[in-house]
């Protein structure tokens, strides 16, 4: 039976073959193929080819520090299925240095990851990270916490920093600001991260093998982000980032932001949304059109004991767990629910690190498991349906559904059922 799916075959070359400036530019290491669109919402299924291995979206990126996910290994991330991860620039340029990686090949050959990352800036990084950091027109200076001394990161700077790494996909360096900042600070910070794109666009020695992802800023202003995706979709960037949110701002104004934005970025690029990973955020924000996110939050709650499951999350930590021999999640195919039980790894927890490992594994593997079905269900026509049945699982009743997504689920025409 035909699913009422409009799907695109070749849309890149569609979008090569026009006669615009655009097929003059450098192609770019990367391409997304629409495979399909909600015919209901704005989510959607793409292909996203990049130089180490194709990523099915809409896609779950975990973040790694110094190189390594903590508490899990490369073989193991892959086994999982993951096709990207993060690197994180700030401390891979500290420590060990660009130049090292650079000898080991890059970051893929110093970690041994065969597949696709992404670095970013390591601006975000000095702003939430270190207090004595100042924004000029220059870049960030920052002192060092590895030995005090007063550096200077530019966005040349960050684009020779991620040059070296290698990554597939590198960020521009941007002027962030909270986004809880109001005032004229949200304008500059918006009017200098265009600059500092196009500054970073020029420092690119890789353009034909690394991406470089511009940054959407504006704050929680309708205007001033119009402005920035006005101005940024200018520039012919391979993807788009949508930047400065997740900080701590009101839902309301989070998902209002992420929907403009996914409205006035170019349909054939990839669109990233950063710093989002709570299951109902993604969820909810696939069905605004965007197609990769990152987070900390399932690794860092891993360490803590915290297992991500369908119905919200179970404390393995707990007095109920000691006794309790079922898998974290019985639906769960990950190698610690085929092989642990909750008792044993309440055990485990009280003295042992590889406890936290455990829990690790199962929580990645529990975001790439949401994110393939969400693009099975995108594919089979049936994404509505799939995110009513997933808010029920979330929430016992309807009313402790979140005001905000049901707000930005009904501002794409689903409306959740009421049990
Ligand atoms: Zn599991």
């Amino acid at each position: 039976m035909a699913a009422p799916v409009r799907r695109e075959t070749d849309a890149v070359a569609a979008d090569i073959s026009m006669p615009s400036l655009k097929s003059l530019s450098a192609v770019s290491p990367l391409t997304l193929r629409l495979v399909a669109e909600c015919p209901v919402s704005k989510a959607r299924a793409c292909d996203l080819a990049l130089p180490h291995c194709a990523v099915p979206t809409p896609v779950f990126m975990p973040v790694g520090t110094q190189g390594t996910l903590k508490g899990i290994t490369s073989d193991q991330l892959e086994d999982l299925g993951c096709n990207i991860c993060l690197g994180n620039t700030y401390h891979l340029g500290m420590r060990p240095g660009p130049a090292l990686i650079e000898k080991a090949s890059g970051l893929h050959g110093f970690m041994n990851w065969r597949r696709n990352l992404l670095t970013d800036s390591g601006g975000f990084q000095m702003v939430s990270l270190v207090e004595l950091s100042e924004v000029t027109e220059e870049g960030v200076k920052f002192k060092s916490p590895y030995g005090g001394d007063e550096i200077l990161l530019t966005p040349e700077k960050s684009i020779e920093i991620q040059n070296s790494l290698g990554s597939d996909i590198m960020m521009q360096l941007d002027d962030v600001v909270s986004s809880t900042v109001t005032g004229p600070r949200v304008e500059e910070a918006m009017r200098r991260s265009v600059r500092w794109l196009d500054r970073c666009m020029a420092a690119n020695q890789n353009p034909e093998k690394q991406n470089l992802f511009a940054i959407i800023q504006g704050g929680l202003s309708l205007e001033l982000r119009k402005a920035c995706l006005d101005e940024m979709t200018k520039r012919d960037v391979p993807g788009f980032a949508i930047g400065g949110l997740s900080g701590g701002e009101e839902k309301d104004d989070f998902w209002k932001m992420v929907s403009l934005s996914t409205d006035h970025l170019p349909r054939h690029k990839p669109r990233y949304l950063m710093g989002v990973g709570y299951a109902v955020d993604l969820v909810v924000c696939v069905a605004l059109g965007c197609d990769m996110f990152d987070c900390v939050f399932p690794t860092r709650t891993a360490r803590f004991g915290s297992a991500l499951v369908p119905w919200g999350s179970l404390q393995v930590k707990h007095k109920q767990f000691a006794k309790d021999f079922k898998p974290i999640d019985p639906d769960c195919t990950c190698p610690t629910c085929k092989r642990h039980s909750r008792a044993y790894l309440h055990a485990l927890f009280k003295n042992d690190t590889a406890a936290m490992h455990h829990v690790t594994i199962h929580n990645i593997s529990y975001q790439l498991t949401l994110m393939r079905s969400v693009r099975q269900s995108i594919i089979d026509g049936r994404f509505p349906d799939f995110v009513k049945t997933f808010m029920k699982k979330m929430f016992p009743s309807s009313d402790k559904y979140p005001g905000w997504a049901v707000d930005a689920l009904r501002s794409v025409n689903i409306t959740l059922d009421q049990h």
